[in-house]
């Protein structure tokens, strides 16, 4: 990983104070993406679950403020911080992004995906502030109604599409990561973050509905056999969609608490569709980790 320089902390902290201006509450990410302050409650026995009320930083995403002293007091407790989260679903905004992972090697068209659940849903998308991530992808900003709860959730759209809802968190343009900046996408610079629109926000929300965009395994099925929908599922990827389908069926199964049961199976189907199987045992895991931290 490339050495910090103080200009790219200094950098990190002015566009977070800029993000902060704009009503966005922000905290200091690493190169790697996650938080950079180190939780206070590191190591200790029984593990606490404390989001910030202790008052001391170090909490993630509980640590997001609008407040210029306070951002540059947790940028000053963070020397090593290259970026910045910006908090979803918190006031005045209440944040959604929308992450399209552009995966062209695999062949994987979140963008179009979006498209199509737009024509099937009869919405449309927006014009809106719109961030390029250093790996092609884009994060849509979006904003929720007050009342409305959007949840984290990955690949439950779409195979490709992640959204940052409540709890989450996205990376702020201008932040430097261990892959490269993320920048606002050119002519959206200008745009408020635009209304969800209301059919994407009910697909974005609870109480889920049975909805099986292109196939995808229905969540009525009874439990022993919702398994077996998402073995198909990943038995039945083409070779451009191996381990997007892996992933998803993976998130599926943690989501409803029988990933680790399910995760051999997974395995060896997605080792018959030909990836190997530490491939296949490392999109599982990142799954795992992934949903672990919601809910
Ligand atoms: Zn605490």
């Amino acid at each position: 990983m490339a050495t910090i320089d103080r200009q790219t902390a200094t950098l990190a902290l002015a566009h977070a104070l800029a993000a902060a201006g704009r009503g966005l509450p922000v905290f200091p990410l690493s190169a790697t993406k996650l938080p950079a302050l180190r939780s206070p409650h590191h190591g200790e026995q029984p593990p606490v679950h404390c989001r910030g009320e202790c008052g001391l930083p170090g909490h993630g995403v509980h640590d997001a403020t609008t407040d210029p002293a306070a951002v540059r007091a947790l940028f000053a407790a963070a020397p090593r911080a290259t970026g910045y989260g910006i908090a979803c679903g918190r006031a005045p905004h209440r944040l959604v992004g929308i992450d399209l992972d552009i995966d062209t090697a695999h062949g994987n068209d979140s963008v179009g995906a979006l498209q199509q659940l737009a024509l099937q849903h009869l919405f449309t998308i927006p014009p809106t502030i719109t961030v390029l991530t250093p790996s092609g992808g884009r994060h849509l900003w979006l904003t929720g109604p007050a009342d409305t709860t959007v949840p984290n959730s990955a690949g439950r759209l779409a195979p490709g599409i992640d959204v940052r809802g409540s709890g989450g968190y996205l990376v702020g343009p201008g932040s430097v990561t261990a892959h490269g900046r993320y920048r606002l996408a050119p002519g959206t610079a200008h745009l408020p973050p635009a209304p969800c629109p209301r059919a994407l926000l009910r697909l974005l929300t609870p109480p889920r509905r049975e909805s099986t965009p292109s196939g995808h395994p229905g969540k009525e099925t009874p439990p022993g056999r919702r398994g077996e929908g998402l073995i198909q599922f990943v038995l039945a990827a083409h070779e451009g969609q191996r381990n997007t389908r892996l992933f998803w069926a993976a998130c599926r199964a943690y989501e409803h608490g029988f990933g680790d049961a399910l995760a051999d199976a997974l395995t060896a189907a997605a080792v018959r569709t030909g990836l190997t199987e530490q491939e296949a045992r490392a999109a599982i895991a990142s799954a795992e980790r992934l949903t672990r931290g919601r809910g």
